[in-house]
């Protein structure tokens, strides 16, 4: 029976699918081109900081509850803590700052100047996306497609009253429930954290309203988001996993539709008899295979998600009163929305999100200091390939943010790192420096995503955020079980 496999990444849809292969009797070892592990879930630790690198919250904890389960785990490698007030939202123009509560009473009070009968529309607006939410989770979202026929055809059984969600944008949904500017633009800012603008996202994703809002809320983990990697780790290693930092992949050796080696960066060969790509699923086909389907053109013809610029900032100062997740934007929303993932705007107002990481965990700063990471989503690098003026972007959030929160920031600077598109690229191999990889338009997601299995060698398949289901954390957790799922499958579990 085969039992080798090689993972390629170790982020968080590498981790968890080498630990789940694992645990069925498979040996796995595991290569990453960066020096420790997580992917985008990483840790940077400078002048006495320590900063998660991107992801910061998440919902769909029950997604890891699944993977305990799933890999006989004892206890959960780490501590989930849950967001009470979900995060701040401040408007450039009236200095208005909006607290958002799961709570719908306390939600209410925030917008009674604002929006007349806020909880009745907001119970409205959210019936029904918690309603399309759990006719589609099972049937939808956790599986695997075989072919785009099998997909569709797995829509037809949707609910046909759903139907209209697929044609509407998520700022449309809002403007049929909300009047005031503000309710519609904080709602539809879960668009942004699909990578993507509310204009150019269907509304099929006001389902995440409802996951924050009702279903399971936002969470974070004690000490830190790093945590999970960590005590992902420590479990792999129990397991007798064995990973190698520091080692990319660059080309590989196949006979005729069998992958038989993967060569790192060194001329190394890293045979298995089966192999798992956590790389970003499109680009490796185009990267490592160079698939025609995925040649340059074709690739920078699909939609990707906006690019980031983040900020790790050490400040000698507290920030009384700014709490861990805030939105701060600007007063163009709709302008800023169209034109900023074509480059079509100066950034010299941009919209960013800060999140005050030792307000939940004190020990990520030295005493009587603050960390604060800094997300403002760009262009990436098909449309901004020059960022040789990062110091003036870095320049005007630094300066807005000082004006809106009331403290000179550069006053207090101790620690500043400061990663563009170009670093976000070059670390992760991510495309043209994309965020969060593929787009989840309706001919990128199901049965249209790159697919979890390859095309031409049937020993390989895919997992993480540019396959299916998407992105994000407990998407990435979806994605091992759907893979090892398809793996299971094809091979059979070692342990019986
Ligand atoms: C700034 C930012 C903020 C985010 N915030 C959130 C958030 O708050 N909540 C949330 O849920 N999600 C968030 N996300 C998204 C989330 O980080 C990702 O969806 C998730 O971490 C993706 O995991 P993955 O396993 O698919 O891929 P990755 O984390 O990208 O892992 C892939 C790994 O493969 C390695 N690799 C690539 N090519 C090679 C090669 N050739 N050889 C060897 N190794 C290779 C990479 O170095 C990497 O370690 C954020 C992302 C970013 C960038």
């Amino acid at each position: 029976m085969d039992e080798k496999v090689v993972v390629v990444g170790t982020g968080l849809g590498g981790l968890t699918t080498a630990l789940r292969l694992a645990r069925r009797g498979y040996q796995v070892e595991m290569v990453e081109k960066y020096h420790q592990p997580g992917g985008r879930l990483n840790q940077l630790k400078k002048d006495g900081f320590t900063f998660d690198l991107g992801p910061t919250f998440f919902s769909m904890t029950y997604e890891f509850d699944e993977f305990v389960k799933d890999t006989g785990l004892e206890a959960m490698p780490f501590a989930f803590r849950e967001l009470d007030i979900l995060y701040t939202v401040h408007f450039r123009d009236t200095g208005k700052r909006f607290r958002i509560y799961r709570d719908l009473d306390l939600l209410a009070q925030e917008f009674e100047t604002v929006e007349p009968h806020f909880k009745e529309k907001m119970e409205k607006f959210l019936g029904s996306a918690g309603t399309f939410f759990h006719d589609t989770e099972y049937l939808v979202l956790k599986r695997n497609y075989d072919s785009i026929f099998d997909y569709l055809l797995t829509l037809l059984r949707v609910p046909l009253k759903h139907s209209p969600k697929l044609f509407r944008s998520v700022w449309t949904e809002m403007e049929r429930h909300f009047e005031s500017r503000e309710v519609k633009e904080i709602f539809s800012l879960v668009a942004f954290f699909l990578g993507a603008t509310p204009f150019d996202t269907p509304a099929i994703y006001t389902i995440l309203s409802y996951t924050e809002l009702v279903h399971d809320g936002y969470h974070n983990v004690q000490g830190g988001m790093y945590r999970i990697v960590e005590g992902l780790k420590k479990e792999l290693d129990k397991a007798g996993v064995t990973m190698h930092f520091d080692t990319e992949i660059v080309g590989y050796k196949a006979d005729n539709n069998k992958l038989m080696s993967l060569t790192d960066q060194h001329g190394k060969d890293w045979k298995a008899d089966l192999f798992v790509v956590n790389a970003d699923a499109a680009w490796f086909r185009h990267q490592i295979f160079q698939r025609k389907k995925f040649s340059e053109g074709r690739m920078d013809k699909l939609k990707w998600t906006l690019a980031p610029f983040t900020m790790y900032l050490g400040l000698n100062t507290k920030l009384p009163d700014t709490p861990l997740h805030n939105y701060f934007l600007g007063n163009n929303f709709k302008e800023y929305s169209g034109k900023i993932f074509k480059n079509a705007i100066k950034l010299d107002q941009p919209y960013y999100y800060v999140n005050v990481v030792s307000k939940s965990d004190p020990e990520s700063a030295p005493e009587g200091c603050e960390s604060v990471f800094v997300l403002c989503p760009v262009p990436d690098l098909r449309y901004k390939p020059d960022w040789s003026d990062r110091d003036e972007i870095a320049g005007n959030i630094l300066r807005d943010l000082s004006e809106r929160i009331g403290i000179d920031l550069e006053k207090h600077l101790i620690s500043k790192t400061v990663m563009t598109p170009l670093e976000w690229r070059d670390a992760f191999n991510l495309y043209k420096g994309s965020g969060l990889g593929l787009g989840h338009d309706l001919d990128q997601i199901g049965g249209f995503r790159p697919k979890n299995f390859d095309e031409v060698y049937g020993n390989v398949f895919y997992a993480g955020a540019s396959t299916v289901p998407g992105t994000g954390l407990p998407m990435a957790v979806i994605s091992s079980k759907l893979v090892v799922e398809r793996i299971i499958k094809a091979y059979g579990s070692l342990h019986t």
